[in-house]
């Protein structure tokens, strides 16, 4: 799978950390990273002394994690408020009428140019360790920038829904070969939504390369159906929990081979991936094991990820992410983990978000290109142009009035100016 990021070209070097290389296995390591790929893991005590050949990053005290894959976004609507007046029976009923309930909202939103709010969702997605997004609309030039903040995946077929999607055959037709198609279905509680998935059935668009996103009504006969046509699922229940209040039954649903966990834009979903796995732990039941499965090798897997995404392995992708290592296995940490745990994000080999304590131990040529931006009081630097972003939707929304799924955005050293 191309990726939005090129590789970078220098080799680094991490030492000192805790790695995880299974939701509960961890070794003590040193991971050599060249061309955007982990060149080798080797035991601490294989450590050659420095030779200046690496720049070095000493995480002593971390644990490190494969980078996380988001398999639900909308990119464009990163920075929208979540907005509905529930409960609704489906999606159609949900967007016609937020639609018509708040027609200025949209109009004002939509006033921020789409290049900003696109990488206001790559942000969103990097801050809280998304190495890998899956963009559920076109894939606008923007996204296939390779100074993007996280991957996202370029090769993907899509249409929206059976009622919004047009024409679905051309959609599923045009979808490349060896990748997913991606469409919603079965969102919402009513007959019309349990009967969608007979009806891609009918429409012969559930195939094995069919990745489904809610499959809320799937009933007992829908999943048999899914099973045998080896499709895919992608749940996000907090958005399911806010406009239907209904949560996907994982009892059943967390049987299949393939299902994965979406973080869907800021319009339904509550907050970012790593609220959108508590929230499944907590109110679904899912084990932390489990839920440490669907967002990393069971989306890379589905959504036809080739770069051995979500797993820490020599020759994978260097898509990693650090936060404070607590002695608890990754997975484990799930039940807690939050945006201001995440402190280091590389994205194929290149650091694309520090925290003020991991800058301080990078070196100057890792630093170069990072800026400053504070969330909701947490400051993280980040390889982006913050500064000029932010500016940009305070244009439009106004000073200190951008979020970013409910999070207070400011660039230091302004913050507080606005107040
Ligand atoms: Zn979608
Ligand atoms: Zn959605």
């Amino acid at each position: 799978m191309r990726s939005s990021i090129s590789s970078c070209n220098g080799a680094t070097l991490i030492h000192g950390a805790r790695c995880a290389i299974g939701p509960q296995e961890n070794i003590y390591a040193s991971i050599k990273i060249a061309h955007g790929r982990i060149m080798h893991i080797l035991h601490d005590r294989a450590l050659s002394p420095s030779t200046g050949e690496y720049t070095e990053i000493n995480l002593s005290g971390f644990l490190v994690m494969p980078g996380l894959v988001n398999a639900h976004d909308h990119l464009q609507f990163a920075l929208h408020p979540r907005l509905a007046n529930p409960p609704y029976r489906n999606y159609i009923d949900w967007g016609e009428d937020i639609h018509a309930r708040f027609p200025d909202l949209f109009a004002k939103y939509r006033s921020i140019p789409r290049d900003v709010r696109l990488w206001w969702g790559g942000i969103r997605n990097l801050l809280c360790g998304v190495t890998t997004v899956c963009h559920h609309d076109t894939l606008w030039p923007e996204l296939q920038r390779e100074d993007f903040p996280t991957k996202v995946i370029q090769k993907y077929g899509w249409g929206h829904s059976l009622a919004l999607g047009g024409d679905l055959h051309a959609a599923y037709s045009a979808t490349p070969a060896d990748s997913a198609f991606i469409i919603h279905a079965c969102e919402g509680l009513d007959e019309q939504m349990r009967e969608e998935l007979f009806e891609l059935d009918r429409l012969n668009l559930l195939n094995e390369n069919t990745v489904l996103v809610h499959g809320l009504a799937i009933d007992s006969a829908g999943f048999s159906l899914l099973q045998a046509q080896r499709a895919s699922l992608i749940v996000c229940p907090s958005s399911n929990k806010f406009l239907f209040d209904k949560l996907p039954d994982m009892d059943v649903l967390g049987t299949l081979e393939n299902i994965a966990l979406g973080n869907d834009s800021p319009l339904t979903a509550t907050g970012d991936l790593l609220d959108e796995i508590r929230f499944a732990i907590v109110s679904c039941g899912i084990a932390p094991r489990t839920a440490y499965h669907m967002v990393t090798e069971a989306p890379a897997k589905i959504l036809r990820l080739s770069n051995d995404e979500g797993e820490i392995c020599a020759s994978g992708a260097a898509d990693l992410i650090a936060i404070q290592d607590t002695g608890q296995h990754a997975a484990d940490r799930l039940r807690t983990l939050s945006i201001t745990d995440i402190e280091l994000v590389i994205v194929a080999g290149r650091v694309q978000l520090a925290s003020e304590a991991i800058w301080k131990r990078l070196p100057s040529q890792s630093r170069d290109g990072l800026n400053p931006l504070s969330i909701d009081g947490t400051l993280r630097w980040l390889r982006a142009p913050v500064n000029e972003l932010l500016q940009r939707a305070e244009e439009i929304l106004g000073p200190g009035q951008v979020r970013l799924g409910g999070r207070q955005l400011c660039s230091p050293p302004h913050c507080g100016d606005a107040a």
